[in-house]
C-alpha cells in the first residue's frame, strides 16, 4: 500500500488544496492531510478547527486529516509514506518548495516530493488571498468549499473565540 502525505497550513482549506489533495488520492492507496502547526504564518483557525473544516470538505474514503509539530520526514517514515506531495502554482512558489523537496530529500532519501501543478483558475488562489478578501467583504465562493464557507465570513467578521496555537 502506497501512502502520500500532503502537509500544509490549510488556514483555511481552499478548492485549490481540496483539488491537489483528491488527485493525491488518485495516484496513492492512502493520503494523510497533515494540518502543520509549526508554520511561521499568524493564524486565523486554531488547528483543531482546521483539521474539522477539512474533514467536512475531503470525501474521498483513502484520505485522513492529521496533525503533526514536528519535521515532516519523521511523519513520513513513521506512517511508512512513499511520497510528499505538494501542489505548485505560480514559479513563486517553486524556489522554496525546490529547496525543501532536497532537504526533505536529504534527510529521509527513501521519500520522493510529487509535485501536481495547479489548476489554472487556482494559480493565484492562497489562503491568505481568502482572508484579505473575505476581510473586505469580497466574495469568496470560488475559492473555497461551500461547506466552509459560511465558518469563514464570520471569522472575518471578527468571531475570534478560537484558541490561538
Ligand atoms: P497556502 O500557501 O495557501 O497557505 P498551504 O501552506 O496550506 O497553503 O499549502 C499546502 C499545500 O497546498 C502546498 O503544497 C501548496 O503549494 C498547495 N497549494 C496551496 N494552494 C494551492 C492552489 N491554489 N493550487 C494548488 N496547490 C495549492
Amino acid at each position: 500500500m502506497k501512502t502520500a502525505v500532503c502537509p500544509g497550513s490549510f488556514d483555511p482549506v481552499t478548492l485549490g488544496h481540496i483539488d491537489i489533495i483528491e488527485r493525491a488520492a488518485e495516484l496513492f492507496d492512502r493520503v494523510i492531510v497533515i494540518v502543520m502547526s509549526n508554520s511561521a504564518k499568524k493564524a486565523m483557525f486554531s488547528v483543531s478547527e482546521r483539521v474539522e473544516l477539512l474533514n467536512r470538505c475531503i470525501k474521498g474514503k483513502n484520505i485522513e486529516v492529521d496533525t503533526y509539530d514536528g519535521l515532516l520526514v519523521n511523519y513520513a517514515r513513521e506512517k511508512n509514506a512513499v511520497a510528499i506531495v505538494k501542489g505548485l502554482r505560480a514559479v513563486s512558489d517553486f524556489d522554496y518548495e525546490f529547496q525543501q523537496a532536497l532537504t526533505n530529500k536529504s534527510l529521509l532519501p527513501q521519500i520522493e516530493t510529487v509535485f501536481l501543478t495547479a489548476r489554472g483558475k487556482n494559480m493565484f488562489l492562497s489562503s491568505s488571498m481568502v482572508k484579505e478578501v473575505c476581510s473586505l467583504g469580497g466574495d469568496i465562493s470560488q475559492f473555497v468549499p461551500n461547506e466552509i464557507s459560511e465558518d469563514v465570513i464570520k471569522r472575518c467578521k471578527g468571531e475570534k473565540n478560537y484558541d490561538q496555537y
